[in-house]
């Protein structure tokens, strides 16, 4: 059989009856790696010792007859800036190439507390900075559907999409989950911020990183964010709110919910494949019962300039803590203030480089009233769209990218058309609600992501409409051409 085409809760069955070994599934997913990453290169690290010792040490338990949770056995990728103990955790920079993390990210260690097996860690734009991972210090991710496109920012969902891993964790601080979702035809959830701690994720923009799942339907995802969500201390800004079952939002209805369709989304700039299965998917809503109108969020052009100002401000003081004596590179030099210009010129590359010189400009005196202030007030006024939509609405319906997935190189050089293909998930970071994208059928090859958005801590409403159309449509589990 081949095991890595079947979902998360359909391994969790054959396991629990004991029909396959979670060393047997493991082997089958190390194998389909093997397969296939020198043509898509998600891994920047396999982890196939550690992989099969846990494997087996899962079995044993499971032959004791202990009762084990649902992700027990589960081959799973962590993208390479969530700390894993005793592995390296790159966050795909020349800075940190030999850093291994003496602890787990709390999202991390929760999963492995549940049994769930890293088969490895996924590359990324080098600090999460970026839309394509052409900004790792490595090599570029290539789509599974298309190999001269971008996975997006996180080579976590190409690796869902082809089948190593079953599911993954990512990070996302203006769409990286929800982009490279949508460009690989996969389930991406950012959560509300403060929904799943921060902790052991290393710190890119700290006011709107966030960790997610990315999975291959919404059961999957349920049990995913009931493993990672819910309060630890070691991350102040953890809600403290208990995490709902998600699995109850496993409900297949979606009639009188409300569902608000942002004009400003639908605008200029959007591929005309794209549009047409957004208004195939509002059709398919309104025939389920739910009522879709437009709305106002007049705002929204200002949201990727803010969003810019206030994460390379966050970012230029976060990434002073790499200065080759702490932790990774260090390049040697007469004096220590000339270790650490070698080592941080020689360790960041350009794309962070430009960043840090962008947020230190912002905060500087003379400049942080007109740059950061402004941007901070710009976020201010972001946030009052969202909060009068949900007046009126139970979840907006947005697209995830105005494009599908570009072409390596495309971008690369422009880092402003960078920044524009994520206009539509960056708002939804700077005002910290729950979003989702969730493919929906392919345009010219490629697949396409709708993006659902809820009010803070409504994961259940992103989950319950994305269950409806999974229930009631094909377009939700697009193949990719490298197929399993
Ligand atoms: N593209 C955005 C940036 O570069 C967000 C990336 C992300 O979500 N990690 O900042």
């Amino acid at each position: 059989m081949q095991l890595h085409t079947l979902l998360v809760h359909e391994l969790s069955e054959l396991m629990e009856k004991k029909e396959v070994s979670c060393e047997e599934l493991t082997r089958d997913y190390l194998q389909r790696i093997g397969q296939v990453e020198d043509k898509i290169k998600a891994f920047l690290t396999v982890t196939k010792e550690e992989a099969l010792a846990q494997a087996r040490a899962m079995d044993e338990q499971r032959a004791r007859g202990e009762a084990l949770p649902p992700l027990a056995g589960i081959p799973m990728a962590i993208n390479d800036n969530i700390c894993t103990q005793g592995i390296k955790t790159t966050c795909a920079s020349q800075i940190l190439y030999n850093f291994i993390p003496p602890y787990d990210a709390t999202a991390a260690a929760r999963l492995k507390n549940a049994g769930a097996i890293l088969v490895g860690k996924c590359n990324l734009d080098e600090f999460a900075m970026g839309s394509s991972t052409e900004h790792s210090a490595f090599y570029s991710t290539q789509n599974p559907f298309d190999p001269e496109a971008v996975p997006g920012g996180s080579g976590a969902a190409a690796a869902v999409a082809v089948g190593e891993a079953a599911f993954a964790l990512g990070s996302d601080t203006g769409g990286s989950i929800r982009q490279s979702a949508a460009f690989c035809g996969v389930i991406g959830l950012k959560p509300t911020y403060g929904c799943v701690p921060r902790y052991g994720l290393i710190s890119y923009a700290s006011s709107l990183d966030q960790i997610g799942p990315i999975t291959r339907d919404i059961t999957d995802l349920a049990l995913v964010l009931n493993t990672i969500a819910g309060r630890n201390a070691k991350d102040s800004t953890s809600a403290s709110v208990d995490g709902p079952d998600f699995k109850k939002s496993l409900v297949n209805s979606v009639k009188g919910l409300r569902i608000g369709l942002p004009k400003e989304y639908f605008k200029t700039g959007l591929a005309p494949g794209v549009a047409a299965k957004l208004q195939e998917a509002v059709r398919k809503l309104v025939e389920l019962g739910a009522v879709c109108e437009e709305v106002d969020m007049p705002h929204t052009e200002y949201a990727v300039p803010a969003h810019y100002i206030i994460s390379c401000a966050e970012a230029s003081s976060n990434l002073a803590r790499y200065d080759g004596v702490r932790h990774g590179l260090r390049v040697e030099a007469e004096d220590v203030l000339g270790m650490f210009k070698k080592t941080r010129i020689r360790g960041f590359g350009a794309e962070v480089q430009r960043r840090i010189m962008l947020g230190t400009h912002a905060l500087s005196t003379g400049n942080y009233e007109a740059c950061y202030m402004k941007a901070l007030k710009v976020r201010t006024l972001v946030k009052r769209d969202f909060e009068r939509a949900f007046e009126k609405f139970d979840c907006l319906l947005t697209p995830t990218s105005p494009t599908t997935a570009f072409k390596i190189g495309a971008k690369a050089e422009d880092s402003l058309a960078m920044y524009q293909s994520e206009v539509f998930t960056i708002p939804v970071n700077l005002v910290g609600v729950p979003a989702m994208s969730l493919p929906f059928g392919i345009a010219e090859g490629l697949p396409v992501g709708l993006q659902l958005i809820a009010r803070h801590f409504d994961e259940g409403t992103l989950l319950r409409v994305g269950y409806t159309l999974e229930q009631n449509t094909s377009e939700i589990r697009p193949k990719p051409g490298l197929s399993r």
